[in-house]
């Protein structure tokens, strides 16, 4: 009999831009083309022109086998490119330039973090292939008349990384791509905020279903959602006593659905065969120049700040999750006691960032570390209070300015109640030569006009005996 409770069974391919680097993958055309008019980063090669021919980035290459490496694969010693062949007007070559038998690394893993529990997530290959150009449409895929293809993408150096099946839940599944995403962060390969940067197919089955294949999910959200979408789908069909057919799925990200695109016997074949316009690569030398670029990874750092700084665990694992955050925690604790700079920086800052939907980025453009700096200073010096701290940061982010400025412009030196009653009586003593005069000529009744200037100032918050008070010892002291 078969059991309600069918095991569930995700494996994710994930295509990473390497959008870092200057050039694209057989040709130098520029990277940057995010924001830029459609079809001004092409040339010959990367538009596919007969008889052009491919050029190998090796900076790409060994960009590539940083990932690998940072990702604990096996650099394979020697790696060929391969064509595969379908016919779609993002490809105008009529084949992608990828990696088929002998991809650049195999094996591998990333640790993610379930229910408290460490979780390897092993890993089957990593290849290189060129990205294809990018279809828009006016109006919406369904609807529109025609559509206009922009080749600024095509050739853009892309990763693909494939686990093996063994995640088990839509939320392991972005945790691991919470964390690849990390890891390609620190590389300093890859820049996660740009449209487009990570793109999953992401292969689910349920036991006694076959495995489909949700194509091209362009968010980690939307991999989340997706997969949670078809897990109700094929267990509803299994549950029925339907077959759950093996088959390549579009994720409608408006609707929260998966739709089929088509079935395995409609599968293409991709008739693979090696690129016969590029030598295969001997990967011995890269792999060496690209040791000694990978950078302390996000693990390493985090042990190395509860040493270094004594931070707690939770805190150091936190401020680990941005290279920028990290920094910017170091370039403060070198002049703030660590623990009380982590906790400014990881509880206030971080939030008010998130809120914002900013990254650290914005943090050091809006509140720098030698802002934060002042800050602490300032609140350790009581010349601000920990809510005035929070207003400043708030202030500066949404308004920019400078410190001090923002402190004077918002009244928010901490001086005690009492020393701002003072301030005001001696304000009024100021404005008032005349009544001041009466009561030294010996009209004491003076200080009564006196007091009822300060009260009306303070809008009746003071007491007036007490201002009175103030007012005599001013009057008596001059
Ligand atoms: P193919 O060669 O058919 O494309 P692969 O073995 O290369 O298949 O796997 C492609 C992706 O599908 C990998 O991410 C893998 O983890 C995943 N996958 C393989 N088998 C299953 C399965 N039964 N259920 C879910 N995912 C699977
Ligand atoms: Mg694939
Ligand atoms: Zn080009």
């Amino acid at each position: 009999m078969q059991t309600l409770e069918s095991q569930v069974v995700i494996g994710l391919e994930v295509h990473v831009q390497l959008n870092r680097l200057n050039t694209k993958l057989f040709c130098s055309c520029s990277t940057s083309y995010h924001g830029d008019e459609p079809n001004t980063h092409v040339c010959p090669v990367c538009l596919g022109l007969p008889g052009a021919m491919p050029v190998i980035n090796r900076e790409a290459v060994k960009a590539a086998i940083k990932v690998a490496l940072a990702l604990n694969a096996e650099v394979q010693p020697f790696t060929v490119f391969d064509r595969k062949n379908y016919f779609y007007p993002d490809l105008p070559k009529g084949f992608q330039i990828s990696q088929y038998d002998r991809p650049l690394a195999r094996g591998g893993y990333v640790t993610i973090e379930t229910d408290g529990k460490e979780k390897k997530i092993t890993l089957k290959r990593i290849h290189m292939e060129e990205d294809p150009g990018k279809l828009s449409y006016r109006g919406s895929i369904t609807t529109a008349r025609y559509s206009l293809i922009d080749y600024n993408r095509s050739g853009i150096p892309l990763l693909e990384i494939v686990t093996e099946p063994v995640i088990s839940s839509p939320k392991e599944a972005r945790e691991f791509l919470n964390k690849l995403r990390i890891i390609l962060e620190y590389l300093d390969v890859f820049d996660g905020s740009l449209e487009g940067a990570m793109r999953v197919d992401a292969n689910i089955s349920l036991s006694g279903g076959g495995r489909v294949e949700i194509k091209n999910i362009s968010s980690f959200k939307g991999v989340e959602r997706a997969l949670a979408y078809e897990i109700t789908r094929q267990k509803n069909l299994l549950r029925r006593g339907r077959i759950v057919e093996r088959e390549t799925r579009h994720f409608d990200e408006i609707n929260n659905i998966t739709v089929s695109l088509r079935t395995k016997e409609e599968e293409q074949d991709y008739r693979y065969f090696p690129e016969p316009d590029l030598a295969p690569i001997h990967t011995e030398e890269l792999i060496e120049a690209a040791r000694i670029e990978i950078p302390e990874m996000p693990e390493e750092k985090r042990d190395r700040f509860i040493r270094q700084y004594t931070l707690s665990f939770e805190k150091a694992k936190i401020l680990v999750l941005d290279p920028r955050m990290a920094d910017y925690f170091e370039e403060v604790a070198d002049k703030v006691e660590p623990k009380r700079a982590a906790s400014w920086i990881v509880d206030v800052l971080r939030g008010e960032l998130n809120y914002r939907g900013w990254d650290f980025r914005f943090a050091y453009e809006c509140f720098s570390p030698g802002d934060m700096v002042k800050v602490l200073d300032y609140l350790l010096e009581d010349k601000i209070t920990e809510k005035g701290a929070v207003e400043i940061i708030r202030t500066k982010l949404d308004e920019g300015g400078d410190v001090d400025r923002i402190i004077q412009e918002k009244g928010l030196s901490a001086i005690s109640e009492e020393d701002k009653i003072r301030q005001i009586c001696q304000e009024v003593v100021n404005k008032n030569p005349k009544a001041v005069e009466d009561y030294k000529n010996g009209k004491k009744a003076a200080i009564n006009y006196l007091v009822g200037q300060v009260m009306k100032e303070t809008r009746g918050r003071a007491d007036p005996a007490e201002c009175a008070e103030i007012i005599r010892e001013i009057l008596e002291r001059n």
